[in-house]
């Protein structure tokens, strides 16, 4: 299995936009819980990794080439409990030489020692949710740290961290001007960073952002402004040698997130922990079969933990080709490079038929799409209206 997804749901605070699976506790909390979470994870572990054997014997024997500490805030956890976690996937699978481990972080965790433990346990690639250097948009949603503290974090990564750093930013913050957004993108450039993602914030049901959206707390951004903020972004990321690889990622050449293009190239990979998604795929374009098993495993921490010994702590779903094959272009439209569609073909023998000619031409037609050098590649116009686009072929 060559990428897989860990999940730690644990954060000090719910941030106001957040909507995912991450469940507050206090620092005094937090030791025992994870020392339940990481019982549970290696039973998760080795339950999926024997079905992912049974599933694909080729599949699960492949090296790994990305792990993925996601969140929730796993920098909470300290670097021997990274190390734990990696010596127990690592009795079972071969690391590729070159493999990608990143770890997410919150700025407000960060400190000399936890990041020189996080790389010696392993971790090679650090991405910091510092969303705003504004303490007027930190306060406003929630966030544990200051800007002054976000930067100090930075400094701090870049020191003693692991090698590759890349930070997260969220623009369109109800009020948040043209200028304050650049601001926030020339404090940014200043680190000389190789990797950014740069979000818009949405209204994602049942968090307090949105609650307050509906009570009139704030004004729905405008969207003029909030597209003046995207443009403003590529050309700003662009002059400064960043290319957009994705809809809200930018990185310099070689810089990619690799784990998150194998999302995006629709690859089979194993989520581990409450509430992650995994997926395993097997195709054979000669014997034209195909199959898609989708796992999505219980959200709630203490449910997850109390059923992952009983072999029964998921929903599993058989995906239908031709519904994979939209999901496959929703996700890889995404991408500036688009997709190949000789691998299409291979990865979906069958679906690839006159329904998707059909919403291929209407996409084309519509100057979303092109068709060049044998890749189907999202246009500038496309990526700004990429779930229509995307809608044509589901
Ligand atoms: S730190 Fe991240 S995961 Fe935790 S509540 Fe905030 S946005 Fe959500």
């Amino acid at each position: 299995m060559k990428h897989i997804y860990i999940h730690f749901p644990y954060c000090l605070y719910k941030c106001h936009y957040c909507d995912f699976n991450s469940h507050a506790r206090k620092p005094g909390e937090l030791k025992d819980e994870t020392k339940l979470f990481l019982s549970a994870l290696q039973k998760d572990w080795q339950q999926q990794f024997s079905d992912c054997l049974d599933f694909d014997h080729a599949l699960a024997g492949e090296s790994v080439q990305t792990i993925f500490f996601g969140g929730g805030t796993p920098s909470l956890m300290k670097g021997e409990h990274i190390k734990i976690i990696l010596d127990f996937i690592r009795a079972d699978v071969v690391f590729s030489d070159n493999i990608e481990i990143t770890l997410e972080a919150n700025p407000g965790t960060l400190s000399a020692e936890n990041l020189q433990s996080f790389k010696q346990a392993g971790v090679n690639r650090l991405s910091m949710g510092v969303q705003s250097f504004s303490d007027q948009n930190l306060q406003r949603f929630g966030r544990i740290h200051t800007g002054e503290e976000a930067v100090a974090a930075i400094e701090l990564a870049k020191k003693y961290g692991p090698k590759e750093l890349s930070i997260d930013l969220i623009f369109g913050f109800p009020d948040q001007s043209l200028a304050s957004w650049e601001s926030d993108l020339q404090q940014a450039l200043k680190f000389k960073l190789k990797h950014l993602s740069c979000y818009q914030l949405t209204a994602e049901a049942g968090t307090k952002y949105t609650q307050d959206l509906r009570q009139g707390v704030w004004q729905d951004p405008d969207q003029e402004v909030m597209n003046q903020m995207q443009d403003l972004t590529i050309s700003l990321l662009n002059q400064n040698e960043f290319h957009r690889y994705e809809i809200s990622n930018y990185a310099k050449p070689g810089y990619e997130s690799r784990h998150n293009l194998a999302y995006w190239h629709f690859e089979s990979y194993l989520g581990l922990g409450p509430g992650a998604w995994g997926q395993m795929r097997r195709s054979d374009a000669k014997l034209k079969s195909f199959q898609l098993l989708r796992r999505v495993l219980i959200k709630d921490p203490l449910s997850y933990q109390k059923a992952v010994g009983s072999g029964n702590f998921w929903r599993e779903e058989n995906i239908p080709e031709d519904t994979a094959l939209g999901e496959c272009l929703m996700m890889g439209l995404r991408l500036s490079d688009g997709i190949e569609l000789s691998v299409l073909q291979k990865m979906f023998p069958n679906a690839c038929g006159e329904d998707f000619e059909v919403a291929k031409q209407q996409a084309i037609a519509k100057g979303w799409l092109s068709q060049k050098a044998g890749r189907l590649c999202p246009t500038e116009e496309g990526l700004r209206w990429n779930n229509q686009l995307a809608a044509l072929f589901l």
